[in-house]
């Protein structure tokens, strides 16, 4: 099938002009000016708006076994809620059991992903350690396309890693060119803090970001920033949600150190007031970790993603319906933790972003598609719009408006932690794989479409990593 996209302003990361973009296939072939289209090619109209590449969210939980149930969103209505919203690939996550195989657990999540609408990739938690792990995180990368681990430092007496296991695991992933990236909470102070508020009678929602605070975050950001640093391994911090955790990274880089950090949407829009709402389940439905925070906070957080220490934009998609978050009506600790926003990313980032002035339409591009292609080594394929690169493009109303709301996502969550927002500026179509899946408001998302992405080892920061560590190797002294 021939897609041509026509009359918009093609926006990339380094520049935006005036183009067309003709798709072949599941590829874009030229991009330019008069370009030579074949009969029977199906013609996209863009005029007035953007054309981009389609975002990646590089941190969502589709069908996450969490907390005793399973994410309400499954591989398909997550990733086509993306598409609806421009996005055209996720980085997921693959979640052993401690005890469980690591390769299990990958083809365990390999095969729920099959019905994905859009394409799809996991980073690997590390959450236990052994010789088979060692084992497996090789076979990960070499074999199957894996080039990211994750690390979970909370949730005590769970999923959480120890510095022996971020140590030893950091160490296996540098020999292996893969990103180590860390959840970071210290899962000691909040297994704690959580007791001592259950305690005092803090039973409800509002006890959960009192058990979380900024410095629970930054103690763990700053511990993991410094293994790393000792070690010479990059590292990649998910959903900063603070200044101090924010400070931990911009230190560090100031440093020279490979530090990268991701935000999400939620965090720089919605605040923790949402905690205290007398309802109880609009209060649980924005129970996730790091809690929301405060709006000193969010400023912050635009002011780390303007100045380029914070990197990507992702949402931590991972839906529970009331239902489910009421398995802690009388203990805020038993609130399955999660909320959504694969759909509303985009256009929230471009609301905040763009037309506060915050960002350009291609620092837009940076945030939301390339920079997370360049750290997870998908890039030219995807995070451009060049010849050769895949496909995925979005074509962006920058005039349009919505109310964005759980009664128009497309999200099987029963809630919207974005309800009522008005935002400007919107998808118009979304172009998957060189399919038309997106058409002004009409969804046609098909399950098995989505691709599985394999990403390469070592991107490029591991041959300076390499370079670095060579001329500064020590030296015995001869006696
Ligand atoms: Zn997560």
């Amino acid at each position: 099938m021939t897609v041509l996209i026509r009359g918009g302003t093609v926006v990339n990361a380094d520049a935006e002009h005036r183009g067309d973009v003709l798709c072949q296939g599941d590829k874009i072939l030229q991009v330019g000016t008069d370009l030579q289209v074949p009969a029977g090619t199906e013609v996209i109209d863009a005029g007035g708006a953007y054309v981009m590449p389609g975002g990646i969210d590089p941190h969502t939980h589709m069908q996450l076994p969490f907390m005793g149930t399973v994410a309400a969103d499954d591989f398909f209505s997550g990733t086509a809620a993306g598409l609806a919203g421009g996005t055209t690939s996720i980085i997921d996550f693959v979640i052993p059991d401690p005890q469980q195989s690591l390769m299990d657990a990958f083809r365990m999540w390999r095969g729920w992903a099959e019905k994905s609408a859009g394409d799809y990739s996991f980073h690997v938690a590390v959450t236990w350690w052994n010789d088979s792990v060692h084992k497996d995180m090789g076979t990960l990368v070499q074999e199957h396309g894996v080039n990211s681990f994750k690390h979970f430092m909370a949730y005590k007496n769970a999923i959480m890693a120890d510095d022996e296991i971020l140590v030893k695991s950091f160490q296996r992933s540098l020999e292996l060119g893969a990103m180590p990236t860390v959840h970071a909470e210290n899962g000691e102070l909040v297994a704690m803090l959580q007791q001592q508020l259950l305690a005092q009678g803090i039973r409800g929602p509002e006890g959960h970001p009192l058990s979380r605070p900024p410095m629970v975050e930054a103690e763990a950001a700053n511990r993991a920033i410094a293994i790393a640093d000792v070690l010479g391994v990059p590292i990649y911090v998910v959903h900063v949600s603070c200044g101090e955790a924010l400070e931990a990274i911009t230190r560090a880089r100031a440093r020279g150190q490979r530090v990268y950090g991701e935000v999400l949407a939620g965090h720089l829009v919605v605040d923790e007031s949402a905690y205290r709402d007398p309802d109880f389940a609009r209060a649980a439905a924005h129970v996730m970790s790091p809690p929301f925070r405060s709006r000193e906070n969010q400023a912050m957080l635009w002011r780390g993603l303007q100045g380029g220490n914070l990197h990507t934009t992702a949402t931590d998609h991972c839906t529970f319906c009331a239902e489910q978050k009421a398995a802690g009506r009388n203990d805020f600790t038993k609130i399955p933790n999660g909320c959504g926003g694969v759909e509303e990313r985009m256009a929230v980032l471009w609301d905040a972003g763009v037309n506060a002035g915050r960002l350009t339409p291609s620092e837009f591009v940076r945030v939301t598609s390339t920079n997370a292609a360049q750290l997870f080594n998908l890039y030219p394929r995807k995070g451009v719009i060049q010849p050769g690169a895949d496909a995925d493009l979005v074509v962006w109303d920058p005039k349009a408006t919505k109310t964005l709301s759980v009664k128009t996502q497309h999200s099987k969550s029963d809630f919207n932690i974005f309800e009522g927002r008005e935002v400007t500026g919107v998808p118009r179509h979304t172009v998957s794989a060189g399919r038309w899946v997106y058409r002004d408001g009409d969804l046609r998302a098909e399950p098995g479409t989505g691709r599985y992405l394999k990403r390469p080892a070592f991107a490029p920061m591991f041959t300076a990593l390499e370079r670095f560590k060579h001329q500064h190797a020590p030296t015995a002294v001869a006696r």
